[in-house]
């Protein structure tokens, strides 16, 4: 059987929330170790992951673990996606990409989705059936979203979509895409919506390249072309259109948390394999971790680690509550993405050169962390947001 890597290293269960939430990690984490990591480095090389994999983690009750029981979801709440996020992050698997599958994609369907929607989408989405990606990203908008291209016009009682996306996490693999179109050009925000896209059963529908990234090799994030791709107006998420700017806004605080999520699970990972590293490895007769810079450096990032965890599960309590605002979950989003880098960065160096070498893990963390201060609104949109707040 393969090593649990999270116990190993005797990283924190989520034990701030309740019993069941530290059994789903534990499950989680010997998923992971079990299914996944001895097959990462496949899926790194194919830059991609493969369908079986999603199939497992949803028979295994990985996905949709916050959706109701009655759309094939486990019932729970934001406590229990966060579990398997820091699952995949102190095992080490971060570009498995049912993070953003179970904690953005599949709420959109449920906050904003008709009765109908949700029982046809849900269940599928729960058993990996049907793969999640959202896209609002465009050539030509990414941090101004108002700028988005892609049409969707009315044609009797359908929906004609034009229009290119990039930067698409699961872009290759997805096969229902949450698109934010215009409907209505003239009016901006105002004129924007959301509409489902079911891959499989439509035509016009394109996947551009699988794009070359630096990081997080095992994820697809791909471009995608939609050229005359008729939908049924049915599958416009909410009752009218106009409103996906609104969804966006409404589910922000979420999708920047769970940013964070990955970013504290890959410091508690990153740390805790240095302060072993330093242990082993030997310079001028001693040990590593007996030279004074080492214990000072180490104090201050498990210092700054743990200040960050206890901000993390203070917003995670206050989101289950209802309570997390915008502004707070915008400060989650920077600083402990931010904390990411500088924590991964300061253990690559006390790796020394193999700190550079890609069979130790902390290479891959410093190439997989570049991305987090970038995506899901970039930290200097973050401190936007606090900025008009204060
Ligand atoms: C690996 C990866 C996965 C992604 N996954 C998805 C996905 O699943 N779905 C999706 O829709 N998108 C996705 N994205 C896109 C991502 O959200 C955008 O890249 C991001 O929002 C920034 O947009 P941009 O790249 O166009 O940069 P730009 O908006 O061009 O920004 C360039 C620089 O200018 C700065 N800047 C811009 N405006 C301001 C301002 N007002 N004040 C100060 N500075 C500013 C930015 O902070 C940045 O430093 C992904 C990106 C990557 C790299």
């Amino acid at each position: 059987m393969a090593t649990n890597p999270a116990e190993v290293l005797g990283l924190p269960k989520p034990a701030w929330a309740a019993d069941e939430v530290g059994m789903l990690y534990d499950m989680a984490t010997r998923f992971m170790s079990e299914e996944i990591a001895p097959r990462y480095d496949e899926f790194e090389k194919n830059e991609m992951f493969d369908r079986e994999s999603w199939l497992k983690a949803g028979a295994a009750g990985l996905l949709c673990a916050s959706m109701p029981e009655k759309y094939g979801g486990s019932g729970g709440t934001f406590a229990h996606e966060s579990a398997i996020i820091e699952a995949i992050g102190h095992v080490g698997v971060d570009g498995f990409g049912i993070g953003l599958h179970n904690s953005i994609v599949a709420p959109y369907i449920l906050h904003y989705g008709s009765e109908e929607q949700k029982e046809k989408w849900l269940p599928k989405l729960a058993t990996g059936e049907l793969i999640g990606a959202i896209a609002m990203t465009e050539p030509g908008a990414g941090s101004d979203l108002q700028g988005v291209k892609t049409r969707a016009e009315k044609d009797g009682n359908h929906y004609k979509i034009n229009g290119s996306k990039t930067f698409i996490t699961n872009g290759q693999l997805a096969n229902l895409i949450i698109v934010v179109t215009k409907t209505d050009p003239e009016k901006g925000a105002k004129g924007t919506s959301l509409i489902v896209v079911e891959t499989d059963e439509v035509e016009g529908f394109e996947r551009g390249r699988n794009l070359d990234k630096i990081g997080l090799k095992a994820n697809d994030t791909s471009e995608l072309f939609f050229n005359d791709v008729r939908v049924p107006t049915s599958n416009l998420l909410g009752h009218e259109e106009g409103k996906g700017f609104v969804q966006l806004m409404q589910q922000l605080p979420q999708e920047r948390l769970q940013i964070g999520t990955g970013a504290i699970a890959m410091i508690e990972r990153a740390l805790a394999l240095t302060i072993d590293y330093v242990k082993e490895r030997k310079a001028f007769g001693k040990a590593i971790i007996d030279f004074q810079n080492t214990q000072f450096k180490l104090a201050e990032l498990k210092t700054e680690a743990t200040i960050g965890r206890v901000f993390y599960n203070d917003c995670v309590a206050r989101h289950i509550n209802g309570g997390l605002d915008p502004v707070t979950a915008s400060m989650a989003k920077y600083w402990l993405s931010d904390l990411q880098g500088k924590v991964v960065d300061e253990c690559l160096q006390l790796h020394g050169g193999y700190g550079y070498m890609n069979e130790y893990p902390i290479a891959r963390m410093y190439r997989d962390a570049r991305v987090q201060r970038i995506y899901g609104g970039t930290n200097e949109i973050m401190k936007l947001l606090i900025g008009r707040s204060l």
